[in-house]
């Protein structure tokens, strides 16, 4: 059961514009409108998340196996984790599997100098975790504390949630510049890349299929030195298959090699997958800093916060961003992934 996140009502409500409806915005606005501000959620799309990178994410809350690529993830992730337990009763808590093919010995030895797994299983520990994994492979890394969830539902649980706690939710609205007596909040994406120019753009392809062969109960990586691939569990037998990460920020539909590579990898790790259905192929550009790691820069004395520079970890560290975000407006609280592109001498004042 989900409990209500440790947030302390403000005595200083302030008129907030949270321009964005992807995972970052949306955090932001329920955070902030828990917290007692007036929030006004702006998205341009009328069909909320169509424009959004975040409709294509795999929705995996993997703190110890996204540490491969950033370790300062682990640490932030494990208070998005936290967070995201605290709001989202259908987050599924069972964990990631990490695998990969007995001659890629090497890989899997240099995932866990990376990573430290907390747990490695042997070809029975696997079965029993995964049974229609039995047989397949040989040893593989558990990282138990993980979660995931199936990403349609959890963005409409998290829009619904905004407005249940108070936000006014504007679909299909452009926003252009600040108002005044507003707080903004720019969750805008590869969007805000005119404001911010490290922003790069960072594609990721992925399918979702369907199939009653195969039951997974978790996340399950597959790592390999060209071709690494995971499948994420949905509801209603389904599957995410992905996901490419390329230095690109064409938005074009996926690509057969990507599409065969992704596929055919997934064959590999079980061959139900040949039999599945594919119900979706889609590609999502990841706003990315060079560093790959997300911040909330502060301008124009507190009254405009950009947020932004997800990468792979939107759904990871989005609370994590809010909470910085919403102890800032309340007393200038220092967090790690706050910024400040000119000094600030004080927050911004109540209305
Ligand atoms: C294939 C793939 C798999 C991924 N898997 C994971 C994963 O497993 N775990 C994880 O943590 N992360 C994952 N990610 C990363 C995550 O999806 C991104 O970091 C995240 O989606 C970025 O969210 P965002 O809110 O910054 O941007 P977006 O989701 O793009 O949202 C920006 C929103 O702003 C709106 N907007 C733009 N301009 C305006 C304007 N002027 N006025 C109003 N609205 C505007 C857009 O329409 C859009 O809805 C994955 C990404 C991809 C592509």
């Amino acid at each position: 059961m989900a409990t209500e996140p440790e947030s302390t009502r403000t005595s200083h409500p302030l008129d907030i514009t949270v321009v964005g409806a992807g995972i970052l915005g949306l955090w932001q606005a329920l955070t902030l409108a828990r917290t007692g501000h007036r929030v006004r959620l702006v998205e341009k799309s009328t069909n909320p998340f169509a424009d959004s990178a975040s409709r294509f994410a795999g929705a995996m809350l993997a703190p110890g196996c996204e540490s491969e690529t950033a370790p300062e993830v682990r640490d932030l992730g494990i208070r998005g984790l936290t967070l995201w337990r605290a709001v989202y009763p259908r987050l599924v808590n069972a964990g990631s599997l990490v695998v990969a093919a007995p001659r890629d010995t090497a890989e899997i030895a240099r995932f866990g100098r990376a990573t430290r797994p907390p747990e490695t299983l042997d070809a029975d520990a696997i079965a029993a975790l995964e049974p229609d994994l039995a047989g397949r492979f040989v040893r593989a890394y558990y990282f138990p504390d993980e979660a995931h969830m199936t990403t349609p539902d959890a963005l409409a649980f998290l829009l619904d949630a905004a407005r249940n706690s108070g936000a006014t939710v504007e679909l299909g609205a452009a926003w252009t510049s600040p108002s005044a007596s507003n707080v903004v909040i720019d969750c805008r994406g590869m969007a805000a890349a005119d404001e911010l120019p490290a922003l790069r753009g960072v594609r990721g392809e992925r399918l979702v299929v369907r199939t009653r062969e195969i039951h997974l109960a978790r996340p399950v990586r597959l790592l390999h030195p060209r071709h690494p691939l995971y499948v994420v569990p949905w509801t209603d037998d389904r599957y995410l298959v992905g996901a490419t990460v390329i230095e690109s920020e064409d938005t074009g539909a996926i690509t057969v090699r990507s599409a065969l590579e992704l596929l055919g990898t997934a064959y590999a790790l079980h061959p139900a997958f040949g039999e599945a259905e594919i119900l979706e192929t889609g590609a999502g550009i990841r706003p990315s800093f060079p560093d790959n790691l997300p911040h909330a820069e502060i301008r124009d004395g507190g009254n405009r916060i950009l947020v932004n520079g997800a990468y792979r970890h939107g759904f990871l560290l989005a609370p994590v961003l809010a909470e910085a975000v919403a102890g800032y407006l309340a007393n200038q609280a220092p967090h790690e992934l706050l910024v400040f592109s000119e000094r600030v001498a004080h927050p911004p004042r109540p209305v």
